[in-house]
């Protein structure tokens, strides 16, 4: 479903050139939930951000269903990000003036067929909030709800970048969950980067990379040890 092939990412030039991604190959079978875990540096955001479409590689290419992002012009390759892809962040980015409800709808923009609101709002947790702005939920439910706006449009990929960074390990969890709730519902692929260890018992695969490369890529996770996962 997804590959990823020699991905080379660099920034900086002359004496402050960093090499931050050193020929990446991942393949990612359709409906996985695959965990990214390394050490601050490692280069996980920038893969995220390829994969996505907003930042560049030097070398190699991603391809979804064997088109790659690359061939794609500029007008495709934003078609591609509003209706293909999700995105969780660490901060959750809503509009702070937008009630809950429609900070959701804000995601379904360009999707042909986007599911209904207040399902979504229901899954959440979040229908009895939807009136409400961000500033007055909880961290948690703020991040609930920049989840329903990335899965409003039943992406076929979603991208987590440490979507419980700024979570208690308690409510860290309940979002881990729910992102597993979302995949077993809907089927989406899902690449997530966390270092809360509740998710070794819903991915399907953890890659860890370090300085840039892959150093292990298991799948099949819950066949290995917590030890033989650590980085
Ligand atoms: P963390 O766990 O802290 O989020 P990460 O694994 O996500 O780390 P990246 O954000 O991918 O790491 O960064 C990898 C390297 O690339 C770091 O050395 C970082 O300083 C550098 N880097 C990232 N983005 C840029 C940029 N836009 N310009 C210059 N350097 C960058
Ligand atoms: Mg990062």
């Amino acid at each position: 479903f997804l590959e990823i092939k020699n991905i080379r990412k660099h920034y900086g030039e002359g004496e402050s050139r960093v090499e931050v991604l050193k020929g990446i190959d991942i393949e990612i079978e359709k409906g996985e939930i695959c965990v990214l875990l390394g050490p601050s540096g490692s280069g996980k955001s920038t893969l995220l951000n390829i994969i996505g479409g907003i930042d560049y590689a030097d070398d190699g290419y991603i391809a979804i269903n064997g088109d790659k992002i690359e061939d794609m012009n500029e007008k495709q390759l934003t078609r591609y990000r509003r209706k293909h892809l999700g995105y969780v962040f660490q901060m959750y980015n809503l509009i702070p003036n937008l009630n809950i409800k429609e900070n959701v709808e804000t995601g379904a923009y360009l999707s042909d067929n986007p599911m209904n609101t207040d399902e979504i709002l229901k899954g959440l947790g979040l229908y009895e909030h939807r009136h409400k702005l961000p500033n007055q939920l909880s961290g948690g439910q703020q991040q609930r709800t920049s989840i329903g706006r990335a899965i409003i449009k039943n992406p076929d990929l979603l991208l987590c970048d440490e979507p419980t960074g700024a979570l208690d390990y308690n409510t860290s969890k309940e979002i881990l969950k729910l992102i597993e709730s979302i995949n077993q519902k809907y089927g989406n692929t899902i690449i997530i980067v966390t270092h809360n260890d509740a998710i070794k018992n819903m991915a399907d695969r953890v890659i860890t990379l370090r300085d840039g490369e892959i150093r292990k890529n298991y799948k099949n996770v819950n066949k290995i040890s917590a030890k033989e996962l650590e980085w």
